[in-house]
């Protein structure tokens, strides 16, 4: 699950990391109220949405010439205005894809004065198995790029869960970020913080970028985006009480309501499958005949008639689905029992683009036979290279 920057920055602060004073604000009358709040004279209204990329982004409704989802205002008037341009307008950014994101909150932030930009975030480091911190000085910009040209540039630290954050470590980080004096101070404390945070809140990501040092020699949290664990929310109320429905999928929304695993994606093909691996292995064969996924869709081991039928709804909700694979390894769960389902939900959902089936498992004879008995236009196929390649001539067809 994420959450926005300002919501970011309310964490961290409870935690006693350094953050600027800003107010989040949902309608452009609230903004000079807000400005007038903050210290000033330079205040930062920035769109709230969950993406990165917001300075460089676009307004689609304002044209290429106008300014980005962050700006600066160096009067009450400009926060005004540049509040009354953002608000309700599709911001479209590196990361948001072409559709880009309607702005319905912005967060009004004292200004800061930036002497120097770095890059500082946690994750959990799979090849280690344990939480690592990712520092550069090259902050502000787009860490991808900066790993991919100048990858000496950047440190991966991992921290060992027994000794958290200790002096050494937290050392070498200053080292790399090239933090003196009162920043270096404000880094030795900030770090085991951010460490602490990540851990109790269950965190997956937390990217700080840019982490700032002032004119006045002192470090900033600038930008934060963060993101957490969701199987580890039930423990966390107050995080729960963060989630913005607005900012999610639909029918993410919904999936999640019947315990469906659902990511929706861009492709054209809709996939139904169990277990998480298998539906890796069929959105990578569809890629491998030329098609993109849809969406990724595990129904779980014991996948019901109804999860069967509402993973069927949540697929055809989706007007991008041009054609539907159903790849299902019956083991616990018997293949004539999910045809049925699968049948069943096809009736009851209607079915207006192909449907490929592929069953394997327990009585998987049985299964296919139910398919091809049933009188409806179901496409059945042997084996996972021959569901994939079916599928996608079927949609290349249709188009
Ligand atoms: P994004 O990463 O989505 O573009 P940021 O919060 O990183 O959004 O803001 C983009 C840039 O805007 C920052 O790199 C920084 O240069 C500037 N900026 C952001 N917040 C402030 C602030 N409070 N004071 C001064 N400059 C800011
Ligand atoms: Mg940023």
């Amino acid at each position: 699950m994420n959450i926005h920057e300002y919501q970011a920055k309310q964490v961290l602060k409870e935690y006693g990391a350094p953050v600027a004073e800003g107010v989040a604000i949902f309608s452009a009358d609230e903004a000079e109220a807000a400005a007038k709040s903050l210290p000033g004279p330079l205040w930062v209204v920035k769109s709230q949405i969950h993406a990165g990329g917001r300075g460089k982004g676009k307004f689609k409704e304002l044209g290429p010439e106008a300014k980005g989802g962050v700006r600066l205002a160096f009067t009450l008037d400009e926060v005004k205005s540049h509040s009354a341009d953002m608000l309700g307008n599709t911001l479209v950014t590196a990361q948001t894809g072409d559709a880009g994101k309607v702005v319905n909150r912005l967060y009004i932030e004292d200004g800061a004065d930036i002497d120097r930009e770095l890059y500082l975030s946690l994750l959990v480091d799979r090849t280690c198995g344990q939480v690592a911190f990712v520092a550069s000085t090259e902050g502000g910009m787009d860490i991808e790029e900066v790993a991919h040209n100048t990858p000496e540039l950047i440190l991966t630290l991992p921290i060992d869960p027994l000794q958290g954050v200790t002096e050494n470590k937290a050392s070498a980080l200053c080292d790399t970020l090239k933090l003196e004096g009162e920043a270096r101070a404000d880094g030795m404390k900030l770090f085991p913080i951010l460490y602490k945070a990540f851990v109790e809140k269950d965190m997956a990501l937390l990217e700080i970028n840019p982490l700032i040092v002032m004119e006045n020699g002192r470090l900033r949290v600038l930008d934060a985006k963060v993101s957490f664990d969701g199987n580890a929310l039930f423990r966390h109320e107050d995080i729960v009480a963060l989630r913005d429905k607005t900012e999610e999928d639909e029918k993410e929304i919904e999936a999640s309501k019947h315990d469906l695993a659902y990511v929706a994606l861009e492709g054209n093909i809709g996939c139904m499958v169990n277990g998480a691996g298998l539906a890796m292995a069929t959105m990578d064969i569809i890629k491998l005949y030329g098609a993109e996924p849809a969406n990724f869709l595990d129904v779980g081991g014991g996948a019901t008639k109804e999860k069967v039928t509402s993973a069927f709804k949540i697929i055809t909700s989706d007007p991008n689905v041009q054609g539907i694979l159903v790849n299902i390894f019956g083991g616990i769960m018997r293949c004539d029992v999910i045809a049925e389902g699968v049948l069943a939900a096809v009736k009851e959902v209607g079915l207006q683009v192909p449907l490929v089936v592929r069953l394997e498992g327990t009585n998987v004879e049985l299964g296919k036979k139910i398919i091809s008995e049933s009188g409806m236009n179901v496409i059945p196929a042997d084996d996972l290279d021959d569901a994939a390649q079916k599928i996608v001539a079927a949609v290349k067809e249709v188009a």
